[in-house]
């Protein structure tokens, strides 16, 4: 999936494309002709990034609004080609592809596939989805008081709280992994365990790193990249960078730092990688947190079967990836015991076969959860 600092690039490349004209509008594959009918013609007023948001606005028209998901891509290219005596209405560039939004200038085309959100919105409609996509910190210098505050009093661990765009957008898996590496974070330790200044550091990485994803098109995180990205860019010049990485996509290798082997978990639906030597071991199933969290689990999963049962290995998988361990299969014990302890102040059923257990006697055997 691209990561915030993409977005802030495609919004630069199309005002640079765009800004000053009125392209034409169109949906080769179909699926957006009558909304890019109200586009077609109208004098662009500029694409601005919000996290993995991109807005395309045009003078007199509703506002563009993108999600490009997991297999979107947005191109913006320079054409070439010659404009015919009848102006850009008879210019012909060839399509490729399932394109759902093209923009046409007499320079530029833009062509959108595969986006998980393209629509019109207004202006209200926009403002009312904005308040729910988290900070920026490719738009705001300072953590908001109020994005800090619902870090330091979550439950849930800092390696998804800094995944979830509704709380801060644009920070992908790639800076998730290397900036708790840079500042030695276990990504297992929850929020409320985190002190004012570790979140401000985590901010201020971000507002110092992910401008360098915008510039150069890479996720540059390395010190060494950095100075290099750095007087490239004093050049003037883009140059292409390998990334150095520390921690992601290294699991099975040795840590740069400390030597230990890094180690990958998925954490928020998405591969976490981290080095236990100087960021924390694995979690530790002893904490109370994580039997409060299972228990959680089975309510909702139960909960969301009410004509039917639940496997406990569900509740470990699920729990497995919101606390980050490696091993769903090593949750198993504590999620039997947990599920045990629910039955036992009536909170759920268990059965085996069909028929209802009695949660003081359920010998041995693979049991079921499910509503009482
Ligand atoms: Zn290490």
């Amino acid at each position: 999936m691209p990561e915030g600092h993409t977005i802030h690039a495609l919004a630069q490349r199309l005002d640079a494309a765009f800004a000053g004209t009125s392209p034409r509008a169109s949906s080769p594959q179909g699926r957006f002709t009558e909304e890019a009918a109200l586009l077609d013609g109208q004098e662009y007023a500029g694409a601005e990034a919000f996290g993995k948001h991109l807005t395309i606005r045009f003078a007199g028209a509703p506002l563009v609004h993108v999600h490009l998901g997991l297999f979107g891509k947005l191109s913006v290219t320079q054409h070439r080609r010659k404009l015919p005596e009848g102006g850009l209405a008879g210019l012909e560039v060839p399509v490729t592809g399932q394109v759902r939004l093209r923009l046409l200038s007499e320079t530029h085309v833009a062509d959108l596939r595969g986006a998980a959100t393209c629509e019109l919105l207004t202006e209200q409609e926009w403002s009312d989805k904005a308040t729910r996509i988290g900070a920026d910190p490719l738009r705001r210098r300072s953590i908001p008081a109020d994005t800090a505050h619902r870090i330091l009093r979550s439950n849930r661990p800092v390696g998804a709280l800094l995944m979830d765009q509704s709380l801060i957008a644009g920070v992908g898996n790639v800076y998730r992994a290397e900036l708790l590496h840079r500042l030695r974070l276990d990504p297992h330790l929850p929020g409320r365990e985190l002190t004012e200044g570790v979140v401000q550091r985590v901010w201020e990485e971000l507002v110092r790193l992910m401008p360098y994803g915008v510039r150069t098109g890479r996720i540059l995180v390395d010190d060494g990249d950095l100075r290099r990205a750095a007087a490239l860019l004093r050049e003037g010049r883009s140059g292409r960078i390998r990334p150095t990485y520390a921690v992601y996509r290294r699991h099975g290798r040795a840590c740069p730092r400390c030597g230990e082997t890094v180690l990958r978990a998925t954490m928020a639906a998405r591969n976490l990688y981290w080095c236990p030597g100087c960021q924390g071991g694995l979690p530790d199933l002893e904490d109370p947190a994580v039997a409060r969290l299972l228990a959680g689990d089975v309510r909702e999963l139960v909960a969301a079967r009410p004509a039917g049962s639940v496997c406990p290995s569900e509740v470990a998988r699920r729990a497995a990836d919101e606390i980050g361990t490696p091993g769903w299969r090593d949750l198993m014990p504590l999620v039997r015991e947990v599920s045990l302890s629910l039955a036992q102040e009536g909170a759920i059923e268990l059965r085996r076969r069909g028929e209802r257990l009695d949660p003081a006697d359920i010998g041995a055997g693979p049991i079921r959860l499910a509503p009482v």
